[in-house]
């Protein structure tokens, strides 16, 4: 994709639905975060989210997108996998685990996008660290989406955030403009320098998402064509949040 020319300016009334599509994501989200128990498939876990997006008589980007089609309405990422899991029957959680979550949600043909990653009972102190390491880089990031900034101001902050903690942000898949498709421009990568990239302006809305890796930033994808995992078989982490770049503060809008 031409990143620089797919991106779209949001007029309000578009934000407020896209604040409605993020709400339910949200809801989708505490929904699967409250089933994070040893035992449980992910395919059923896939099976909660699109009852939540049924009630609202909405759909996920997800389903039927790419190349073999997604065949779900989340991702389901286990430990090594960094994203793009495969819900599946015979994948049971077990205690210990990092499971990250993705999911969309389309609303009036407009899209939220989000994800975060948590433990299944009680997990190490290390990936305890790396959860909160990930998470506190996405709202680094956040933090700098504001009109006149650009990309690799976002980058820089999100990167600082991950290396100070002594983690590694992957090179190859990037935070992204969403809303009236699931991806858009600009891209925004989770590195990058100050002052660099594309400016960023009022009504722009971005997929912002930290992919961390506990061992080296190296990821392969698995013969399944979709789940890319670390390469080293570390732990990964994975939070996403779509976010409006506003005349003032950043507005977070897949939260309930
Ligand atoms: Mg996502
Ligand atoms: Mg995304």
């Amino acid at each position: 994709m031409d990143w620089a020319r797919n991106i779209s300016i949001k007029t309000p009334a578009e934000i407020a639905i896209m604040r409605e599509a993020g709400r339910i994501n949200a809801e989708v989200h505490a929904t699967v975060k409250a089933l994070l128990q040893p035992g449980i498939s992910t395919a059923e876990l896939n099976t909660a989210a699109e009852n939540v997006l049924r009630k609202y008589g909405c759909t996920s980007p997800f389903k039927g997108y790419g190349e073999p089609p997604f065949p779900t309405s989340i991702t389901v990422s286990i430990n090594r996998e960094l994203v793009h899991g495969i819900p599946r029957d015979d994948r049971k959680l077990k205690a210990g685990d990092i499971v990250s979550i993705d999911c969309g949600t389309i609303l009036d043909g407009l899209v939220a996008d989000s994800a975060f990653t948590a433990g299944v009972g009680e997990i190490s102190p290390k990936a305890q660290d790396l959860l909160k390491v990930t998470e506190g880089a996405l709202y680094a990031g956040i933090e700098k989406l504001r009109a006149g900034n650009r990309t690799g101001d976002v980058g820089a902050a999100i990167q600082k955030h991950v290396e100070r903690g002594g983690y590694h942000v992957t090179r190859e898949y990037t935070g992204h403009g969403v809303g009236r498709q699931m991806h858009e421009g600009p891209q925004v990568p989770n590195y990058g320098k100050p002052g660099s990239g594309t400016l960023l302006r009022q009504g722009m809305t971005i997929a912002l998402e930290p992919m961390v890796l506990a061992g080296t930033r190296s990821t392969r994808v698995l013969p399944d064509r979709w789940t890319v995992v670390s390469a080293d078989g570390s732990l990964t982490a994975h939070f996403e949040h779509t976010v409006a770049v506003t005349s003032g503060d950043p507005l977070i809008l897949t939260v309930l």
